[in-house]
């Protein structure tokens, strides 16, 4: 018996020949109200589902339903033939659209036994159109790859009969209930992180550390660039997050390092530049171990986690209601960047959205990015990014007790090419003007 896992937030786009059993296998699989099919929409438009001439209008409807229920957040099966490249398309953008995941099954039946099974029914499809699907479906296996499915699933005769769907959670929601340490952008500040875990009463043990009770760390991201021990920063880290005693979620420098180190050309600045400076005083072996492992820690990362059944969602730059639930690359940017629109200040700096201004859902989102002097509960958001490399403080939200555990910076490291005006920068200790912000990186 084969499984297909498929997230609760998904199009299921059913591809294949007609007759060749597609909305036998929905009927099998899925609720009767998730089902959206072109055959039904024919006959809720002309009463008969064959009426070929009502098919412009059946459409419009199938399109319609599909959309509403994106729209709604709904697990959707489209049920048509989908054996061009332009019904694909469209079902792709509707999906992209509203942020699912959007899975394909592809029908690979002979044409024999579609004509068998065709005429075994009431509504028969004639020969003529059998065979032109048939050579569809060739086609469609060729390109289907490049499409841009986040799930493919061929079916052939065998697989089919096999087969079952299983709708499950998206693996970035954990059952998960704490208690938990979250802990904002540490920027290499590992002194202070050290500090700050030790408050919380987490015990060294090695290059790493646990809590005696169990409490879990969450790591908000941005982990090293602008501190003075940014390797400390990260590999203290991923060693908590290997043992099972911390969670961690990725932000916009960590992406950056896991692009320079994959080889990608990025522009060593914003405080990349003393994360890699480090690097390359490694030895060649031990920066080869540390790139390997560090890719395969941020590539193994959830853009965002959802815990403590739903009340509770972690994200490095914030999320929308709407997002929580859902993964796609558009998601995956936000969590990482914030609501960007892509257009920069008169001083180069990135426009930002302030997304927590119109959050109404019920988890509290816990997130960083955006560096604030205090660490404020707004509209069940609390930002606990408190600029310790730019001589602020490292904050961590103690779970569920929402109690604020503070470390102030013992210097404030970096701050060049950073501050829009050098001659205002504050002291250790004293707050951030929010007209101070750093840049959200580059
Ligand atoms: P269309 O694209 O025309 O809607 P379809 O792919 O939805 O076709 P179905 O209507 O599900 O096809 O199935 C066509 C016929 O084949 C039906 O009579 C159905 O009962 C039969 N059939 C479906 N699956 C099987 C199977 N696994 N074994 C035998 N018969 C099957
Ligand atoms: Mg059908």
């Amino acid at each position: 018996m084969t499984l297909i896992k498929i997230p609760a937030s998904s199009l299921v786009v059913l591809c294949g020949p007609a007759g060749c059993g597609k909305s036998t296998f929905a009927r099998k699989n899925f609720k009767p109200t998730q089902i959206v099919s072109t055959d039904h929409c024919r006959a809720m438009v002309s009463d008969d589902e064959s009426n070929i001439s009502s098919s412009y209008r059946a459409f419009k409807v199938f399109r319609c339903i599909i959309e509403q229920r994106l729209a709604m957040g709904r697990l959707t099966v489209a049920d048509s033939t989908a054996l061009t490249r332009k019904a694909r398309r469209e079902l792709l953008e509707m999906g992209r659209a509203y942020d699912f995941q959007i899975i394909i099954l592809v029908f690979n039946i002979p044409l024999e036994t579609c004509i068998k099974r065709n005429l075994s029914r009431s509504r028969v499809v004639s020969e003529k159109v059998l065979a032109g699907h048939s050579r569809q479906l060739k086609k469609t296996l060729e390109e289907i790859k490049q499409e841009g499915f986040d799930g493919i699933h061929i079916l052939d005769l065998e697989e089919k009969e096999n087969t079952s769907v299983h709708v499950v959670p998206l693996p970035l929601e954990r059952q998960d209930s704490g208690p938990f340490d979250i802990i904002g952008d540490i920027h290499g500040c590992c002194d202070e992180l050290e500090m700050l875990l030790d408050r919380l009463s987490y015990i060294k043990n090695d290059n790493s550390y646990a809590h005696p009770s169990g409490r879990k760390g969450i790591f908000l991201g941005d982990l090293g660039d602008r501190g003075p021990r940014c390797l400390d920063s990260i590999n203290l880290v991923m060693a908590m997050v290997d043992e099972g005693n911390a969670l961690y979620v990725p932000g916009n420098h960590c992406n950056k390092l896991a692009r320079y180190l994959a080889g990608r050309s990025v522009k060593v600045s914003h405080g990349l530049e003393n994360t890699v400076r480090e690097i390359n005083k490694l030895t060649e072996w031990k920066r080869t171990e540390f790139s390997s492992r560090y890719l395969e820690f941020f590539y193994n990362a959830w853009p965002y986690l959802i815990l403590d059944g739903g009340k509770l969602v972690l994200s490095h730059a914030g999320i929308t209601g709407k997002m929580i639930g859902k993964l796609s690359g558009r998601i995956r940017e936000f969590c990482m960047y914030g609501d960007t629109t892509g257009q920069l200040t008169p001083e180069g700096l990135p426009v930002r959205r302030d997304w927590a201004r119109n959050y109404r859902g019920k988890a509290l989102v816990v997130y960083g990015h955006v560096p604030v002097p205090e660490a404020e509960f707004r509209n069940n958001t609390i930002d606990i990014d408190q600029g310790c490399a730019i001589g602020g403080k490292l904050t961590a939200l103690r779970y569920p007790e929402r109690e604020l555990v503070q470390v102030q910076a013992l210097d404030r490291y970096y701050c060049r090419g950073i501050f829009r005006n050098l001659a205002s920068l504050p002291g250790p200790g004293e707050d951030l003007h929010p007209s101070l912000m750093p840049s959200a990186d580059a």
